[in-house]
């Protein structure tokens, strides 16, 4: 099938925050050629190109004078299999939970703890997608990408992906690489990671000491559905700010000051403070502002109530950020990306 291109689209029903903008250009890739395609229309408008997948990690805050390309490229097979350990590849448009649910019904491990997280495939790398425990460059084997300088294709073992929390070489080369295909190291012999946040404690509470990845799977979308508001329902992009890293002298002046702080040692004299917490203490849990505000149980998400713009969105991200500092003397890094 050959590109179609459509003119002044809106994007609300395609990014999580429903935030209504429109693109002036949109088109959506199933294939390698369409994605060429695409880039070649986009240098016939003299437009720039913005790749994007289930909308799940951007903030827009304005019209967007660009094409913008939506992939929804689908397949996902096994490839190798050798003394229980499987490759898999998946398309860059697969949408990434309902992707995981395969792979469990395959009998693979290795997604479990990443059940339940919005978006593709293909942008799963970008931020190097994370939860309780794992992350993405634990599982991921190689990934191919487009080089949208040469137009030539790559493949990236994951050593050379740069990986670090919530972040890849595909975000700070942003723009320049487009992903089209993941492939991931997974499992027949299940190593689970229990350790992190409630799960394990969630696991004994249903009587499953020995648990199956299915049995770990369930038991995070449990969770999460209780602590995380459903888009479908509340606009909102999950975590809007990262976990900032702070050296160990300062981590040690704000627990003299509050003694519940919460904080995870980062290696390198660093330690993580947790951004929910410092949003939480300095009363932001729960304000709403028009229809911008911050979740009523979880201060880590900004949520949209329904007619709040991106640019309202951002305005009070950004009253958090400098409130934050004063307090704290601490800077959050907003996660998602803003265009
Ligand atoms: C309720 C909720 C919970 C969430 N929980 C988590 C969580 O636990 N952990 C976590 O890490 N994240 C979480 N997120 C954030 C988000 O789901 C992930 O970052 C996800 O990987 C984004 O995928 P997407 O397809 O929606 O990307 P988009 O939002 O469409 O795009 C994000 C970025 O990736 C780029 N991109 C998209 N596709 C490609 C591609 N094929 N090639 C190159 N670049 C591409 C875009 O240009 C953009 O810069 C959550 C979001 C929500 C709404």
């Amino acid at each position: 099938m050959s590109l179609s291109v459509h003119e002044q689209q809106s994007l609300q029903p395609f990014n999580t925050f429903g935030v209504a903008v429109k693109a002036h250009w949109y088109a959506e890739a199933s294939t390698d050629a369409e994605v060429r395609e695409a880039l070649a229309a986009a240098a016939a408008l003299g437009a720039p190109l913005l790749v994007m997948g289930g909308g799940s990690n951007l903030l827009l805050t304005g019209d967007l004078d660009a094409l913008v390309l939506r992939m929804v490229s689908r397949g996902r097979r096994l490839l190798a299999e050798e003394g229980g350990q499987v490759l898999v590849e998946a398309e860059a448009g697969e949408p990434w939970h309902p992707f995981v649910l395969w792979t469990l019904e395959q009998g693979l491990a290795g997604l479990e703890n990443l059940s339940l997280i919005p978006g593709t495939v293909g942008a799963a790398p970008v931020q190097n997608i994370g939860a309780y425990g794992v992350e993405l460059k634990d599982v991921l084997h190689s990934l191919l990408a487009f080089d949208r300088q040469s137009g030539e294709l790559r493949e990236f073992r994951v050593d050379e992906c740069e990986f670090a929390y919530r972040h890849s070489r595909f975000k700070r080369e942003s723009g320049r690489w487009l992903i089209l295909r993941v492939r991931f190291a997974l499992s027949r012999q299940a190593v689970l990671h229990l350790d992190y946040g409630p799960l394990r404690q969630r696991l004994q509470q249903q009587g499953i000491d020995v648990p199956t990845p299915l049995a770990v799977s369930q038991a995070v979308c449990a969770i999460r559905a209780e602590k995380l508001p459903d888009p479908q329902v509340l606009g909102n992009a999950g975590s809007f700010f990262k976990n900032p890293l702070v050296d160990e002298a300062l981590a040690g002046q704000l627990r003299e000051r509050w003694p519940g702080l919460v904080g995870y040692p980062a290696g390198d004299g660093q330690v993580k403070l947790a951004a929910g917490w410092l949003i939480e203490q300095a009363g932001w849990k729960g304000y709403r502002d028009g229809d911008a505000g911050v979740h009523a149980l979880q201060a880590l998400v900004l949520v949209n109530y329904g007619g709040a713009t991106g640019r309202q969105l951002l305005a009070l991200a950004q009253r958090i950020q400098a409130d934050i500092r004063t307090r704290f003397g601490v800077d959050l890094e907003i996660e998602p990306v803003v265009c």
